[in-house]
Parts: C-alpha cells; sequence; structure tokens
C-alpha cells in the first residue's frame, strides 16, 4: 500500500469536494481516458430527505456531492441496474460494500475500478430529520442538503425552499453530537471492522489530526493506493497534471483514523457491558425517551462515552 496527500488542481471541483476532490479527479479521469464508459452519481431527493443514487455515462453527468451520510443501498442498486452498465464501471463504496459490487461487475464481464471512502459509521436519514426538529425547520419545507463540500471542513449546508439557507459546522456541533450518538446508526456498523477499505483499488479518507487539516480553508485528500491498477492510475492522474500529490508516511497515515480503528475493535471484542449498552440503543422505548427533548439527549451523549472511548 502507497499513500499519499494530494488534491485535484481544478479550483471549483475541489471547493466543492469532500476534501481534496481526488475521488472527482478519478472518476474524471477514468470517463476522459475511456477506461470506464458506466459510473455512480447521486441526486438528492428533498421528499425523501435523502441522496440515491444514479448511472452516469459521461463525467459530465457527475454531480459533486460531498459525502453522503444517509444510507444508499449501492449494492441492491447495482444488482438492478446491472444490464444498464456498458464497459469497464466505477464507483465509490464503503468498506463494507467493496467485495459485493466487484463480486456483480465480474460475474457480468465489466472491468470495474473501486474507489474505496474511510468509514467511521452511517446514518439512517432519521439523524438528519432528528437534526431538522432539533433546528426547528419544517422537512417538507426543505430544498437542498448537503453533509459536506465547499471548502474544508466544512458542515451541513441546508437550502430552504424560501431561499434561506442554515449551515451546522463539521466539528464540535449539534450535528456531531446526533452523528456520535449511535442513535442513528446502521446496525451493521455496531459490529464492523473495517475502517479503510481494503477491497478497494484506491481509499480515500479526510486527513484529520494532520497538521494540514488545522490551517487548510480548501481541502486535502488522505489517498490509500491499494492495487497495481489504482497505482497506475493515481501516477498518470499526477503526469498528466489532474492532481497534486506528495508520498506520505503509511502509520502516520493510519493513525489519522486510529480512533475509529480502536473503537470497531471494541465492538468486535463485545463484552457485557458492551452488548448491554448496544441492547439499550435499540430500545424503543429509551429512545423515545432520550429524544424528547435535548436535555436527554445530551444526558445519553455523556453516558454514552465510557463505553465507546478507548
Ligand atoms: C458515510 C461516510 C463515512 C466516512 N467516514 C470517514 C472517516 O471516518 N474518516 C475519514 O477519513 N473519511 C471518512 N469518509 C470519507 C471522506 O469523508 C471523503 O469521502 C473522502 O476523503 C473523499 O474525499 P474527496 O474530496 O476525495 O471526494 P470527492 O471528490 O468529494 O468525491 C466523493 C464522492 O463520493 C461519492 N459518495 C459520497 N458519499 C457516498 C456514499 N455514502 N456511498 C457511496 N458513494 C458516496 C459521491 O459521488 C461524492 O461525489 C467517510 C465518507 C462517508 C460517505
Ligand atoms: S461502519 Fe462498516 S458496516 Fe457501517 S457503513 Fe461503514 S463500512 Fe459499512
Amino acid at each position: 500500500m502507497k499513500t499519499y496527500l494530494g488534491y485535484i488542481n481544478d479550483d471549483k471541483l475541489r471547493w466543492s469536494a469532500t476534501s481534496g476532490g481526488i475521488g472527482t479527479a478519478i472518476i474524471k479521469y477514468l470517463f476522459e481516458t475511456k477506461r470506464i464508459e458506466t459510473a455512480v452519481t447521486f441526486e438528492f431527493n428533498a421528499r425523501e430527505l435523502k441522496y440515491f443514487p444514479k448511472l452516469i455515462y459521461s463525467f459530465d453527468e457527475y454531480e459533486s456531492v460531498g459525502s453522503i451520510y444517509n444510507e444508499v443501498d449501492l449494492v441492491a442498486f447495482i444488482k438492478e441496474k446491472v444490464l444498464e452498465i456498458r464497459g469497464g464501471f466505477a464507483c465509490f463504496c464503503l468498506p463494507c460494500q467493496c467485495k459485493a459490487v466487484r463480486h456483480i461487475l465480474a460475474n457480468n464481464e465489466h472491468e470495474s475500478f473501486i474507489i474505496g471512502l474511510t468509514c467511521s459509521s452511517q446514518q439512517s436519514v432519521e439523524a438528519t430529520e432528528y437534526l431538522l426538529k432539533r433546528m426547528n425547520l419544517n422537512k417538507l419545507d426543505v430544498q437542498g442538503l448537503r453533509y459536506r463540500g465547499n471548502g474544508w471542513p466544512s458542515g451541513i449546508q441546508i437550502t430552504m425552499k424560501d431561499g434561506m439557507t442554515k449551515q451546522i459546522p463539521n466539528n464540535n456541533s449539534m450535528w456531531t453530537e446526533i452523528f456520535h450518538s449511535r442513535l442513528f446508526v446502521m446496525p451493521r456498523c455496531l459490529r464492523c471492522n473495517e475502517t479503510i477499505a481494503a477491497n478497494a483499488d484506491i481509499t480515500l479518507a479526510d486527513p484529520w489530526s494532520l497538521p494540514v487539516a488545522k490551517t487548510d480553508k480548501v481541502g486535502h485528500t488522505l489517498c490509500f493506493v491499494m492495487t497495481k491498477e489504482g497505482e497506475n492510475i493515481f501516477d498518470n492522474m499526477k503526469k498528466t497534471g489532474l492532481i497534486t500529490s506528495v508520498p506520505m508516511n503509511e502509520v502516520e497515515s493510519l493513525m489519522t483514523q486510529i480512533t475509529t480503528i480502536l473503537r470497531k475493535r471494541l465492538y468486535k471484542r463485545g463484552g457485557r457491558k458492551l452488548n448491554l449498552f448496544l441492547r439499550l440503543l435499540k430500545s424503543e422505548v429509551y429512545r423515545k425517551f432520550v429524544l424528547s427533548n435535548s436535555v436527554w439527549f445530551k444526558l445519553h451523549c455523556r453516558l454514552l462515552k465510557p463505553f465507546f472511548e478507548r
């Protein structure tokens, strides 16, 4: 595995991306060099308050949407749409989706390039609904919503139908509390032991905890190059001037994800106290109670800490 810190050289694409836009650069490069004919983009559906995947056949159709923190059943989508896939195929996958997506593509004789997204957890749409409730916003009035992108480290950007916009930061905010409350996390994430997508060609991450993350205002992507094909594409993107990158120390890069890696190990190990807490999280009575007002919610977040911290 080789690791790099980099960004896409196109200022507009870099700004709108989650971190440094290397993910966007890969899709652009693969289409432009005709290595792929099909990829996946996402569209926001305001009525359902969710992003949905869509097949695309050129980079012009790609929408830079940033990280999506509502559950997307990508494997089911690719299974359903497999007959509409032409030629080589690329898409972004969370670690738990990589193998299944590759398998579907191989079974249908398509070359695939998998861009892994490092992953702490994924949330149900109720997390976003709860955020709106706490902000006293009516979900029926929401027109657009982005979880990330438009600068670094950015945050949730909500556009209302009357044109008003609201922003909640990504760090130390109400959204951070909601995200880490474990009340909306997808159940499989509480038993997951994968953080960096080992089955991808290139896995991308936010450079949290690296010095650059503190000073940057635009964004850098941390890249874990996993396969020979990934290495070849990464080198060519650099040679052709699509991206800028510097090599990173592998251990230092992995250390940026250490909190998540250790937390996931803790999940796997289980133990009576942890299992009891996980059961409590599933209890409808408990959930109703802690979500009934912000004081109980905050108390829940405080109670949670000793169970999940190192
Ligand atoms: C649920 C989730 C959890 C994450 N957790 C971490 C973490 O703990 N630590 C960390 O370092 N990084 C995490 N990431 C990855 C990180 O936020 C960035 O996605 C990554 O750094 C790529 O940045 P980029 O600017 O190169 O990507 P971009 O150029 O912005 O491209 C990203 C593209 O990924 C696609 N995408 C976004 N969300 C999803 C999704 N849910 N499923 C499939 N495709 C999607 C979209 O097409 C989007 O345009 C997470 C991402 C997600 C979606
Ligand atoms: S935490 Fe694990 S199971 Fe959950 S979405 Fe991420 S990779 Fe998948």
